[in-house]
């Protein structure tokens, strides 16, 4: 990318085939070329060139109703990188415009230190109480109501890492090591999950080490145009993750896709975002993941756009199943489609984030698996709460869970 174009020179290779517009949710959504990853395209091509202001409405409502899913990207026989165009249209319409006091609200509740811990300690005591499960629905309240009930962990995954695997050692006998990033909403709301990684990683060989003074990734404000912020939280996770070698592993698709992009983000972060893996990649490395118990179960993997798409992670995932036996993959028509969530989207564009997760819903009423499976917060919050408003009672899980259930069965931890 030259400097002074930013993400904008991403776009140069766009050919106008319109190959993408069928990958594209909002377009199937409304039928509107301005809805389009093409027509998005050239609204962000004038943009730059100036010959429409970053005041002009029409612009900001269709980049607006972008998810930033990224499903144009694979697609593209062209090779545009739609995401990074978006992200510096984004940035010049924040810096004239600004943004949406929802938007700030729910990051400044989400992410900052010293507040963030705050909200998410009276979510979590929300959340035990039961309302949130019981108010579940439609509506934005009873929405979010089913977001958070879907952050529930199950019964058996409480245990913590000192649960730890009692022959992991013995069988690798040595150990590999890697970096935890925990993030903001994973940290706050999906401890469990991290805990999961901890143990499932150990029992393939890694031995999982803290990081202190990390921070939130900066995904959510690099998505609401706030690059500068991200750009501040980024160099702080730099320094904090320090010059080694070892991976550092993230179990959330948002974040882990904004934290293997540092490189184009600041100066410096090229070496830190080539060490960044999803979990499933270092599951999967070396033959893994080691096999586990059987279970008996029905499974409809979703995979996240920003692990799918942004990361090209498709391989990784089915490894994770496949070491489980008996567990059975349902092939659900549409599954690689975005459900709607995409970070703050789902808060700020309510009818557009209804209108993409309502046939993923319609298609997982009809495939009927018994757990719903992805590795992302904002996609378990929002199929978990578009299930429980349908009536449909499938929990959603992150892959990780699965394999830790089934470790546990196998009797690896103490
Ligand atoms: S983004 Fe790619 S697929 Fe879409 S119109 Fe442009 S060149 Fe074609
Ligand atoms: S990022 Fe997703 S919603 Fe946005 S143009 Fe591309 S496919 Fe469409």
């Amino acid at each position: 990318m030259t400097p002074e174009r930013g993400g904008f020179a991403g776009l140069d290779a766009c050919v106008h085939c319109g190959f993408c517009l069928q990958a594209c949710p909002t377009f199937l959504a409304t039928g509107d070329e301005a809805d389009s990853p093409r027509g998005r395209i050239e609204l962000m091509r004038a943009l730059e060139r100036g010959e429409l202001a970053a005041t002009d409405a029409a612009l900001a409502f269709h980049l607006g109703r972008c998810l930033g899913c990224r499903a144009c990207e694979p697609v593209c026989p062209s090779g545009v990188r739609y995401g990074l165009g978006l992200e510096a249209a984004r940035e010049r319409l924040t810096e004239t415009r600004g943004v949406p006091w929802l938007a700030r609200a729910a990051l400044w509740a989400l992410t900052t230190p010293g507040v963030s811990g705050a909200v998410y300690a009276a979510a979590r005591l929300l959340r035990a109480t039961g309302l949130p499960r019981w108010l579940a629905g439609w509506g934005r309240i009873r929405f979010a109501m089913g977001m958070l009930a879907a952050t529930r962990p199950t019964r058996n995954a409480e245990g913590g890492t000192r649960n730890v695997p009692k022959a992991a050692s013995s069988t690798f006998r040595v150990p590999t090591s890697a970096l935890l990033f925990r993030g903001c909403v994973m940290q706050g709301l999906f401890p469990h999950v991290h805990d999961a990684t901890i143990r499932t990683l150990a029992v393939n060989g890694y031995e999982v080490r803290e990081v202190t003074g990390q921070v939130c990734c900066g995904a959510l404000h690099a998505h609401a145009g706030l690059a500068d912020e991200a750009r501040a939280l980024a160099r702080i996770n730099v320094t904090a993750f320090g010059d080694g070698d070892e991976p550092i592993v993230a179990n959330s698709a948002g974040c882990g896709a904004l934290l293997k992009e540092y490189g184009h983000l600041i100066d410096g972060g090229v070496m830190f975002a080539t060490r960044v893996r999803d979990v499933t990649e270092l599951l999967a490395a070396n033959g893994g993941p080691v096999a586990g118990a059987p279970l008996d179960l029905h499974v409809a993997y979703d995979p996240p756009c920003h692990l799918l798409h942004a990361q090209c992670v498709a391989d990784p995932p089915e490894r994770l199943f496949a070491a489980i036996p008996l567990l059975r993959l349902l092939t659900v028509p549409g599954a690689a489609d975005c459900c709607g969530s995409a970070g703050l989207f789902t808060l700020l564009e309510p009818e557009m984030s209804r209108a993409v997760l309502d046939p993923k819903l319609e298609r997982l009423r009809a495939a009927a698996p018994q757990v719903i499976a992805t590795g992302n917060p904002g996609c378990v919050m929002q199929l978990g709460a578009g299930l429980a408003a349908r009536g449909i009672r499938a929990p959603v899980r992150h892959p990780v869970e699965l394999l830790d259930a089934s470790y546990r069965a196998a009797g690896w931890y103490e």
